[in-house]
């Protein structure tokens, strides 16, 4: 009933995100074709708009002496650019749409995971599409629209934005509560877990590593929870061994999503456990990276959603592989593995050779007593692994983590690294209060 109350008043209100919520839903079970072609009337529909309204992607097409008429399927797509941070950073009012009035434009600001955030433009039905899309997953996850949503996220930026996701959690979704995860100790979490276990039926949803954090407190405590139907986490890679830990602090499935704030609903976890791309949100193409060790691609990314700022064939920064299987879901949307990486997250060796971030993080899979860790490359030949002890911390940890440089220099043949090992109280995050277990102060 609540439900529907809810629905009525945001229909009054002029809203159209229950309309797109319905439709998406409808188009999940369609054939995948039936959904590629929709998805690449919706993508011409994007560069018409472009190519209309705003003049880099004019500029662009006639440099190429084209018209959008003549992509004519999706490999023509190719043929246009590939949109870096550097050119929106440069080139914000060449991006924006003359379509919209000063006042209809939105400015969001991606978590900047290195350097300083990225600032563009959105327009309010963008968000419409975005939180009709984040309904899809949730409602993929097994959650009802009058289920209670807590959210545990920690963008110290979310609080400016009007419309946003923040707004709609408050405003549209049942008994839902936020929890600020910006700033958060043990007393903290406390509180949290009590309010998660305030009421049944409740869905949590969060940044990948905060929820981790209240995990390790629920098994520390030995607290039980019965009460959580699923648990969506996002913006940060979810680990198998934090999927592990949250599924049974928990006691429910883990659910993990893709997207990012410039380009969100890319993909998201279905209850056969495989990550469905959203053909209806963005389109996704696969560019292979030469030389990596697990045939992942680089991935360029159109958001269908944003026509404020149209990001076409933007480098999003992360890697992946396309998925080759039919879900037994029956979902008609194609899919993503789950190794979803940031491309960032690599190291450089004296010798020049890229090391992917993955081998670090798993050499800290079996050392119990950590409660979080992050490698930090200063040159090419140090790395400072900045731990965080936790109560069990044991002998057995200390052999183990006395092993890992050598382990390194073993296997990847990188003789002169020193690894420095740093027990902390605190590791810093992002300005988007995200944690990174690899960071790198050697570009190359
Ligand atoms: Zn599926």
């Amino acid at each position: 009933m609540k439900a529907k109350i809810r629905r009525a008043l945001l229909k009054l209100r002029g809203s159209k995100r229950y309309d797109y919520f319905d439709e998406y839903e409808r188009l999940q079970w369609q054939p995948i074709m039936e959904n590629e072609k929709y998805q690449f009337f919706r993508l011409k529909q994007l560069l018409n708009h472009a190519y209309e309204t705003v003049p880099y992607y004019r500029d662009i097409f006639r440099s190429l002496d084209m018209r959008p008429d003549d992509i004519r399927t999706k490999a023509d797509i190719s043929r246009l650019p590939v949109l870096t941070k550097n050119i929106i950073k440069t080139n914000k009012s060449g991006l924006t749409s003359k379509a919209f009035k000063a006042d209809e434009l939105i400015t969001l600001s991606s978590g900047g995971s290195t350097g300083e955030p990225l600032k563009f433009f959105t327009h309010h039905n963008f968000f419409e599409e975005h939180n009709a899309t984040f309904m899809l997953s949730l409602k993929i996850a097994g959650w009802k629209e009058n289920e209670r949503l807590i959210s545990i996220w920690g963008n110290p930026n979310d609080g400016r934005i009007k419309p946003g996701l923040k707004t709609f959690l408050k405003n549209v979704l049942s008994a839902n509560l936020h929890l600020n995860a910006y700033k958060y100790d043990s007393s903290t979490i406390r509180d949290w877990i009590e309010h998660i276990q305030a009421k049944n039926n409740t869905f949590i949803y969060g940044y990948t590593s905060v929820v981790q954090n209240v995990a390790e407190h629920i098994i520390d405590k030995n607290i039980h929870i019965s009460n959580v139907k699923g648990v969506m986490t996002s913006a940060e890679k979810l680990h198998d061994w934090q999927r592990i830990l949250i599924q049974k602090a928990f006691n429910c499935k883990v659910y993990d999503q893709y997207g990012s704030r410039e380009v969100p609903g890319i993909a998201s976890e279905c209850p056969a456990g495989n990550m469905h791309q959203f053909l209806h949100s963005a389109y996704v193409e696969y560019l292979p990276v030469l030389d990596h060790p697990e045939n992942r691609c680089k991935l360029i990314v159109t958001s269908l959603i944003n026509k404020a700022m149209p990001f076409i064939r933007y480098e999003i920064g992360d890697y992946a592989v396309p998925g080759s299987r039919i879900c037994p879901c029956g979902r008609g949307y194609p899919l993503m593995e789950m190794k979803i990486g940031r491309i960032a997250d690599r190291f450089i060796t004296s010798k020049g050779k890229t090391i992917y971030g993955t081998f670090f993080v798993r050499q800290m899979y079996d050392i119990e007593g950590v409660k979080n860790f992050q490698f930090h490359q200063l040159d090419t030949h140090s790395i400072r692994l900045n731990m965080i002890k936790s109560h069990n911390f044991s002998e057995i940890d200390i052999h183990k983590i006395s092993q890992i440089e050598s382990n390194i220099k073993q296997a990847l043949g990188w003789d002169d690294l020193s690894l420095d090992v740093q027990y902390v109280d605190e590791i810093p995050k992002t300005i988007g209060g995200k944690h990174r277990h690899i960071i790198s102060d050697v570009t190359g």
